[in-house]
């Protein structure tokens, strides 16, 4: 190949590092002060993916769009490509001189692994440099986590780096990877009940949170209705790293109620760790998405029963508590902790479904889809780990004490809307003549 008549460039290619700000790559690709594109990538390999839904991609496009409001003037230099990874990289090697590729690094499954080391024989290949920067704390390559917690904290104490837009030479970048037209429809339909996408958002859900809604964060935390403001909310901006958790810890950590509410702040603080924690053990063994944690239990044999599973998926069990956590969770994309693992438990413990079963359903309807947190959960409430105690969480106690006045089932189950609140966690336990009463059909809803 000759170079000669080829305009040098960089790259910086975005993948769940969605922002401007404390943004290595980004200030990596400014620094060596030679013209960049930024590039993200929808690959329909990674599309069709068993854990990677419409709603991951829109929440990704909209960030963005985002992205290019917050470029402002220099939006010119973000470009969102549809096609293999391979084609879109030989045809920019085709037209320009690269040199160096800049990127975080991917903390996905094992496929993602496998599409890096592909992309990176054809960069070593074709001599194009490809420097790599870690996600948070989160290390690659090591044995075991010795240490691992004080490198967190030397890592949530560095420096942010800010963005400070440069003049760059604009580059024409001739190419035919557009999205296609039904599919940028798709993603364009961004349904009102999710959690608006970008880093702004993300900013404006973290100082919301640390102005006022964290002081009910610990009380709230396992309320399917209360939970949607007292918890942060911040996750789907971590997951596609609108924000890093970095600047989270940071900013949480100079604000001024953190003094003045100390427990619940330290409470949400510990979660953030363990967010880099589950990735981090993820990266060392990410076979936990279709393998046991605890090889004992490969033996173990479950009832199938398609179903139950979809009468699960669909939030149709007639169990008011666990239908009404799953279609408010397909509805928003987002259900809290406690009802997450109560999904899981059900599907698991009641029904006896083998859980990869529900984890691709799971990964589908959470917008905060994260595997290094999502699989390993998904077994510890299956109870697979070995490790931790069996947790069987019952659903009409769960009801009883976390939506005692029916509230949340009543706005996600309207076929209950007229059962009375003693009822509303046990309908089937009303008498004939009651149900007869409130006009209540037991096999209609
Ligand atoms: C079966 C199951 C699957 C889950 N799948 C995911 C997933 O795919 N992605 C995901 O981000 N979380 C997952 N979680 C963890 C947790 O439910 C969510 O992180 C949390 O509900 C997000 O809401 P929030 O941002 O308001 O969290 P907050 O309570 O405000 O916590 C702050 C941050 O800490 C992190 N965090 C919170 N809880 C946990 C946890 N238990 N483990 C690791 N990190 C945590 C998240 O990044 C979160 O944004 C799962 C939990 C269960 C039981």
């Amino acid at each position: 190949m000759c170079f000669s008549f080829m305009q040098t460039i960089n790259i910086v290619w975005m993948k769940k590092d969605i922002r401007l700000n404390d943004h290595a790559a980004l200030h990596a690709a400014q620094q060596a002060n030679i013209p960049f594109l930024i590039v993200y990538l929808f690959e329909p390999e990674v599309l069709q993916r068993a854990d990677v839904s419409l709603r991951h991609s829109q929440f990704i496009y909209h960030s963005l769009l985002d992205l290019k409001l917050n470029l402002r003037a220099q939006s010119h230099l973000l470009h969102i490509l549809y096609g293999e990874r391979k084609a879109i990289f030989r045809e920019l090697f085709q037209q320009f001189h690269v040199d160096t590729i800049f990127s975080y690094r991917e903390s996905g499954t094992e496929s993602t692994w496998i599409l890096d080391k592909e992309i990176g024989a054809l960069f070593k290949q074709t001599g194009v440099n490809w420097k790599e920067f870690q996600r948070d704390a989160i290390q690659r390559g090591i044995k075991n986590r010795k240490g691992w917690d004080k490198h967190w904290y030397t890592v949530m104490h560095k420096d942010v780096q800010l963005y400070e837009p440069k003049t760059i030479q604009r580059i024409n970048f001739e190419h035919s990877f557009f999205l296609p037209s039904d599919f940028k429809s798709d993603l364009e339909a961004y349904p009102s009940l999710y959690q608006p996408a970008g880093e702004r958002m993300a900013w404006k859900y973290l100082k919301d949170f640390m102005d006022g809604r964290c002081k009910d964060y610990s009380r709230y935390i396992s309320k399917p209705s209360e939970s949607r403001t007292s918890c942060s909310r911040l996750s789907v901006y971590i997951t596609y790293g609108n924000i890093s958790v970095r600047q989270v810890y940071q900013y949480v950590k100079q604000h001024p109620n953190f003094n003045k509410y100390k427990f619940p702040i330290k409470s949400f603080l510990s979660r953030l760790k363990w967010q880099n924690h589950f990735i981090q053990k993820f990266e060392v063994q990410c076979d936990y998405e279709y393998r046991f944690l605890n090889p004992a239990y490969e033996e173990m044999s479950y009832k199938h029963t398609p179903k139950w599973i979809l009468a699960w998926a669909e939030g149709k069990t007639g169990v008011p508590m666990i239908d009404a956590s799953m279609r408010c969770l397909k509805a928003t994309g987002w259900i809290n902790f406690r009802m997450r693992a109560m999904l899981v438990s059900f599907l698991t413990h009641h029904l006896d479904q083998d859980w990869r079963n529900g984890a691709f359903i799971l990964a589908n309807y959470f917008l905060d889809f994260e595997p290094g947190i999502h699989y390993p959960q998904v077994q510890m409430q299956a109870g697979t780990t070995g490790v931790h105690t069996l947790r069987i969480y019952n659903p009409i106690k769960q009801g009883k004490e976390h939506d005692p006045k029916g509230i949340f089932v009543r706005k996600w189950i309207p076929e209950l809307q007229n059962v009375p609140d003693n009822y509303i966690h046990e309908p089937w336990q009303m008498t004939e003549m009651e149900m007869l009463m409130l006009n209540f059909d037991l096999k209609r809803g």
